[in-house]
């Protein structure tokens, strides 16, 4: 695997200067933080640092403000949320760069906590600008990086900063990227994906990559119905991108010749109208679907054949619910088959790995999140990985 520096190899860091880029872009609501998961995370980076007595320097982007100061996305917003989160004070910065920053940093004492203001009100944040970045760099003496959902973007305060400074990986982005690692880079095999979701467009790329190195790729959710119509299955009036026919069954061919089974559901729930409980529910094989009927999620018969092919697996990667998980009964088969999952895991037969947006709040409502190896929170840059790419902000910290 591809080697990069954690906060082992930082050693002797008192009264060192250390820039942490975190992830606080958190959802606000009223002025009060709604959901402090991204804060949480960062706490084993922090605490460690700040025990260590360095002087750590928080950098993060908040929003989208476009290289504009925006009194909104100031992460002044943030930092009393912050500050009850981590349980120690937590000064803030008005700037990440310029006299204001550099006086801070020289004030700071030994195990002090700083939030820099919001990265994006500079434009050569999202450009990669080197002098921005050399500025930041002045300020310390090392870089953390501890934000893998900010690892798809090379941007100043990610991709820059880990060539200008001696740059390391934080506890939470060490974690994630060896769990990723055990999920897809040198799995125990068999391995398994679940791939579900609204829509096979978005997915393309996911969907290329996995057929290339699983075993088992698993379709649910509305992309199913798209590889079911592709096959020539009448699916009604269900979500489906008719037009991507023959994208779905060149995914099939090179899934053929990979030696990677594709799974797709032979029955389905169906109804007339999309609403919680409905009265024309009905379980039916693929091939039953009415013209007036919509595909809303997979069926038991086909979750119970699932849950048998992941009783075989050593490994499973999972991206998106295989149903419409947000309305009752929809839920079903998500809910189910992650109870396996969940359940396969305790017991120590597989290493479970999730992510995903939905994903995660589908994991969430079936209450096994939890139970899985380990969830990613990270969005889009957990996305480009399942697609294969390589992350600038993880290659830096490789190369670093
Ligand atoms: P993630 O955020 O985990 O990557 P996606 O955004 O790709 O997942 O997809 C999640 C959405 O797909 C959910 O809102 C869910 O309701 C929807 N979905 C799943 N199956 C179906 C279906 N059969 N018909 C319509 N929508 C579906
Ligand atoms: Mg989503």
């Amino acid at each position: 695997m591809a080697r990069f520096r954690t906060l082992d190899d930082l050693d002797d860091v008192r009264g060192k200067r250390v820039l942490v880029r975190v992830d606080l872009n958190v959802p606000m609501a009223d002025g009060r933080v709604t959901d402090d998961t991204r804060l949480r995370s960062t706490l084993p980076t922090v605490t460690e640092l700040s025990d260590k007595g360095a002087i750590v320097l928080l950098l993060s982007h908040f929003g989208r403000p476009k290289g504009e100061r925006r009194p909104d996305m100031s992460l002044s917003l943030v930092t009393r949320a912050y500050e009850a989160v981590l349980g120690r004070p937590v000064r803030f910065i008005g700037d990440c760069r310029g006299e204001t920053a550099k006086q801070a940093a020289t004030d700071m004492q030994p195990g002090d906590v700083g939030i820099l203001e919001n990265t994006r009100f500079h434009k050569g944040e999202e450009a990669n600008d080197p002098g921005l970045a050399r500025e930041m760099a002045d300020l310390g003496d090392a870089y953390v990086d501890d934000a893998f959902s900010a690892a798809h973007r090379a941007h100043a305060s990610t991709e820059g900063l880990a060539h200008l400074l001696p740059a390391y990986a934080g506890r939470a982005m060490e974690a994630e990227l060896k769990a990723l690692e055990k999920a897809l880079g040198e799995p125990e095999r068999p391995v398994a994906a679940v791939v579900g979701g609204a829509k096979v467009s978005s997915k393309l790329d996911v969907l290329r990559n996995l057929v290339a190195r699983v075993d088992h790729l698993i379709i649910g959710g509305g992309m199913a119905n798209t590889f079911l119509a592709a096959r020539g299955v009448d699916v009604g009036k269900s979500l489906c991108e008719h037009e991507l026919a023959g994208t779905a069954n060149e995914i099939l061919e090179a899934a053929d010749r990979a030696g990677c089974t594709v799974h797709l559901p032979y029955d389905v729930v169906v109804a007339k109208v999309f609403e919680a409980n409905p009265q024309s529910l009905r379980t039916v094989n693929v091939h039953e679907v009415a013209p007036d009927e919509m595909i809303l999620d997979i069926g038991p018969a086909a979750v119970e054949a699932l849950a048998d092919v992941l009783k075989t697996c050593r490994t499973l990667v999972w991206n998106g619910p295989l149903g419409a998980f947000e309305t009752p009964p929809f839920d079903a088969a998500t809910v189910a088959l992650a109870k396996t999952a969940a359940a396969l895991t305790q017991s120590g037969s597989l290493v479970s790995v999730a992510g995903g947006g939905d994903t995660v709040a589908a994991l969430n409502h079936a209450g096994v999140a939890a139970d899985f190896t380990f969830v990613s929170t990270a969005g889009g840059a957990f996305l480009e990985w399942m697609e294969g790419k390589e992350l600038p902000g993880v290659k830096a910290l490789e190369q670093a």
